[in-house]
């Protein structure tokens, strides 16, 4: 089987809400997607998608994205799709770095794998969990008050899992911690995630308030040195996700106990070959995981989903549904949808949702072999 066509789309994913990450430091309503067809010359089509959080908050880019895979195509093109590793070589070595640029062919690469197979993705990669996963909301409220009332909002949907956004004002990140932790529900799984928004300084201010409540607190820091600064110097458990980006990032943070939890973005990390070692990594480790799109469409999540259920139960916390916070509709309602804040795994071979062509218009590039 060889790859024969490459076909990139760009679409505009309207956010229901603007977004302001933590401390209200960056603001966007607009996710720039980008969605790849990849034609074989047995008739098999895959799909893949790209769409990083915004261009401003870490390095990942969506027109770079498709100025990528313009310069990656002549070494894909021709490459069998079922052979992953391979594909995987031929872009690390026609462009290194750049891992969100190569995430959505390693997508499309797998979903056309699953469909040659016959087998759902997470079942070929060697097994996935039915057990449906938490979706984590997304809570990027300012006050304790706001804070409570997207949670309320998230829980009127299903939600069990929470995401909530710190890292603005050391007195009022403790007063709003504090605050969901009081209406904190059992079972309910809460991350606070600061986004690197606080100095050193500031996060041990928070982090030993809060160590009697010992709760999760992601990405501390705006490096890994800087989390590895606060490490040994608090008791509260940590989640690294901007910072985990390549598998030396996975295999520090794992030598040094740098954090107890990976929240392993697919885009972010390369795609589903990369983060599939990050994951071992994490489990060799007793590490938990959240995993998740950086961004994007059903057929993001549906990506990470499959990703989740390779994880065992017991590790894996939880995914997200970015789908819920954008307006627009790609694949006719089809895929992986919320069902009382959880996700389950699709049944098809493959990714399990492809796109409606015309949902996303004319494509931005064509590359054949
Ligand atoms: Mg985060």
């Amino acid at each position: 089987m060889k790859i024969t066509r490459i076909t990139v789309y760009q679409h505009d994913l309207p956010l229901e809400h603007p977004y302001w990450l933590s401390g209200g430091r960056l603001k966007f309503e607009v996710l720039d997607a980008t969605f790849v067809r990849l034609d074989t010359d047995v008739g098999l089509v895959g799909w893949g998608e790209g769409t990083p959080w915004g261009h401003t908050y870490v390095a990942a880019h969506s027109p770079g994205i498709r100025a990528g895979i313009e310069t990656m195509a002549r070494f894909v093109l021709g490459l069998d799709p079922r052979r992953v590793l391979e594909v995987e070589r031929a872009m690390d070595l026609a462009l290194p770095g750049h891992l969100y640029a190569k995430a959505p062919i390693d997508m499309a690469c797998w979903d056309i794998a699953g469909q040659a197979a016959g087998l759902p993705i997470a079942d070929l990669m060697g097994g996935g969990s039915r057990t449906p996963r938490p979706i984590a909301s997304s809570v990027g409220a300012k006050t304790a008050e706001d804070t409570r009332e997207v949670i309320e909002r998230y829980r009127a949907r299903g939600y069990v899992a929470h995401s909530v956004k710190i890292g603005g004002d050391v007195e009022r990140d403790i007063a709003r911690v504090r605050d969901v932790e009081s209406i904190r529900r059992p079972g309910e799984i809460v991350l606070y995630d600061v986004n690197r928004g606080w100095s050193r300084a500031e996060a041990l201010q928070v982090m030993r308030a809060c160590e009697d409540l010992q709760v999760t607190f992601e990405q501390p820091g705006e490096t890994l040195d800087d989390v590895a600064a606060l490490s040994g110097r608090h008791s509260c458990p940590v989640s690294v996700d901007e910072s985990l980006v390549t598998l030396q990032d996975a295999a520090r943070i794992a030598r040094d106990g740098l954090a107890e939890v990976f929240g392993i973005k697919l885009n972010r990390v390369g795609g589903l070959t990369k983060a599939a070692r990050m994951r071992d990594i994490a489990l060799a480790h007793g590490i938990d995981m959240f995993v998740m799109a950086t961004g994007g469409s059903v057929l993001a999540d549906a990506e990470a989903l499959h990703l989740a259920a390779t994880v065992p139960d017991h590790a894996c916390r939880a995914v997200w549904a970015c789908q819920d916070m954008i307006t627009a509709e790609i694949a006719g309602g089809r895929g992986p949808r919320n069902r009382e804040g959880h996700l389950h795994l699709p049944e098809e071979p493959g990714l399990g949702v492809h796109p409606d062509q015309e949902a996303l218009g004319d494509p931005v590039a064509v590359y054949e072999a």
